[in-house]
Order: C-alpha cells, then sequence, then structure tokens
C-alpha cells in the first residue's frame, strides 16, 4: 500500500483529496492518505513556522527547525521514504515522475508557503540513507504555496496503482502513456459519445463502422496528427 503524507500550514485546504476515486482508493485501503498541520510542531506561543531570509530581501522564509521536526515525525519507523519538496524551481512533474512514484512506499510532500522552505532541509535529508529527496515543480508559474501541486501529483499517481483504478484498461491507451511497441509518448485521440450528431457537428463515419481494424488506425493518426500539432504550436 502506498502511503501519502502531507505537511502544510493549511491542513484544510487538502480536504478534496478524501472525494472520488482517491476517497474510494483508501477506502478499499489501497493507499492512505495522512494530512498533518506543520504548526502542530511549533513550541512558541505564536506558533511561528517562518522567519526573515539571511541576507535580506522581501517576504519570509519557512524554517528548517520546524520542517526538520515535521518530517522526522512523519518518517518515523520508515526506512523508504520519497520526500518531495514543492517548488516552482525543482524538476518538472510529468508522467514518467507519476509512473516512478506509484512504486514508491511512502511519499512525503512538503508544501511550502511565503518565500518557501530553508534550503538545507533538502539537503538535510539527502544525507539521510531511508530518504530519496525530489524537488518538483508542476509547471513554470508561482503559486501560493504547495498544497495544489501535491494534490495534482497525488491524482496523477495513485491512478497508476493498480486496484485504484475501476478498470485497469483505461490507462492503457491514455495521453503520455507510453506506446507498448515504441518509447514514445503521444496524446490521445479525441473520443465522442451519443449523440452521432450534435449541432450540425457528426462524429467520424469510421467510429460508426464497427470495423475495429480500421478505428485502431484512425486513433492511431489521430494521436500522431494531435501531437505533432502540440508540438509545432
Ligand atoms: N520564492 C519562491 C520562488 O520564487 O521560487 C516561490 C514561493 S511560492 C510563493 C510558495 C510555495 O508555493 C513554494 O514554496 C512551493 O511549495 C509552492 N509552489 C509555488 N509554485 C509552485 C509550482 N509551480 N510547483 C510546485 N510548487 C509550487
Amino acid at each position: 500500500m502506498l502511503r501519502f503524507d502531507l505537511i502544510s500550514i493549511f491542513p484544510e485546504y487538502l480536504a478534496p483529496l478524501k472525494l472520488s476515486l482517491l476517497g474510494k482508493a483508501q477506502e478499499k485501503g489501497v493507499i492512505s492518505i495522512n494530512v498533518h498541520d506543520l504548526r502542530d510542531q511549533t513550541t512558541d506561543a505564536h506558533h511561528s513556522v517562518d522567519d526573515t531570509p539571511y541576507g535580506g530581501g522581501a517576504g519570509m522564509v519557512m524554517s528548517a527547525v520546524v520542517w526538520g521536526d515535521a518530517i522526522d515525525q512523519v518518517s518515523k519507523n520508515s526506512s523508504n521514504v520519497d520526500l518531495v519538496i514543492l517548488t516552482p524551481a525543482g524538476k518538472k512533474f510529468d508522467q514518467r515522475m507519476a509512473e516512478q512514484f506509484s512504486k514508491s512506499q511512502q511519499i512525503i510532500f512538503a508544501c511550502g508557503r511565503y518565500e518557501g522552505i530553508d534550503a538545507r532541509v533538502g539537503k538535510y535529508y539527502r544525507q539521510q540513507k531511508n530518504f530519496r529527496v525530489h524537488e518538483v515543480s508542476i509547471g513554470d508559474y508561482v503559486l501560493g504555496g504547495g498544497e495544489v501541486a501535491a494534490m495534482v501529483i497525488i491524482e496523477a499517481t495513485a491512478r497508476l496503482i493498480p486496484g485504484v483504478l475501476g478498470n485497469p484498461e483505461s490507462l492503457k491507451e491514455e495521453s503520455h502513456s507510453l506506446a507498448t511497441d515504441s518509447s514514445e509518448s503521444l496524446v490521445e485521440y479525441p473520443n465522442y459519445t451519443k449523440p452521432a450528431s450534435w449541432r450540425g457537428l457528426d462524429v467520424p463515419e469510421i467510429l460508426l463502422s464497427g470495423n475495429h481494424g480500421e478505428i485502431a488506425k484512425w486513433r492511431r493518426a489521430e494521436s500522431e496528427r494531435r501531437t505533432q500539432e502540440l508540438e509545432t504550436e
């Protein structure tokens, strides 16, 4: 079972993780998702988690002391941990990374806020033999916090775990999945459902033909066309 732990100063932000596919997967015991309040680790009256940056500059930086205590607490007794530090300066998340993460035992997400987390946190856990540290961005833009980024990664990762999707066949021809016969990554062909005609727009004839061989060829060609279009945009 893959165990996801999220550490945040806004645990309520992560409530949607109980819904839909992820909610059902937790009920089935295929994954577990545990949300932790970073402020539980603070010892001062104000429950502060941040301080001014060394070297000056705008904004506040999240404290290595508080983060270290929280991560230690959540990883107690764990021999194999992937620590994901969310940051717009990290490696870009993609389907390959989701595939890797889906094979993990425990993933801890450090959801930053303000100007981010003291850089020593990543450095320290890189030195711990039971940790693999990943600094991950979900795209080239800046969010207010890492919570939404963590939810994106969990949603993409969890659906690859056997038993999470009702029909595992759905994973086969999806966008960005690797084709079985080569290492190329294509986006999916367009999909249609009833009615066959809607507001003057008809479903492509071939899909109504019942000819599975021709349909497969058409879909493959459409996948290639869409992928190429994206690449030349
Ligand atoms: N000062 C940071 C910088 O310029 O790289 C940005 C900090 S951002 C306002 C606050 C937090 O949001 C980050 O610590 C990170 O956890 C999260 N965050 C923002 N954008 C993100 C992105 N594209 N991917 C992942 N996490 C992001």
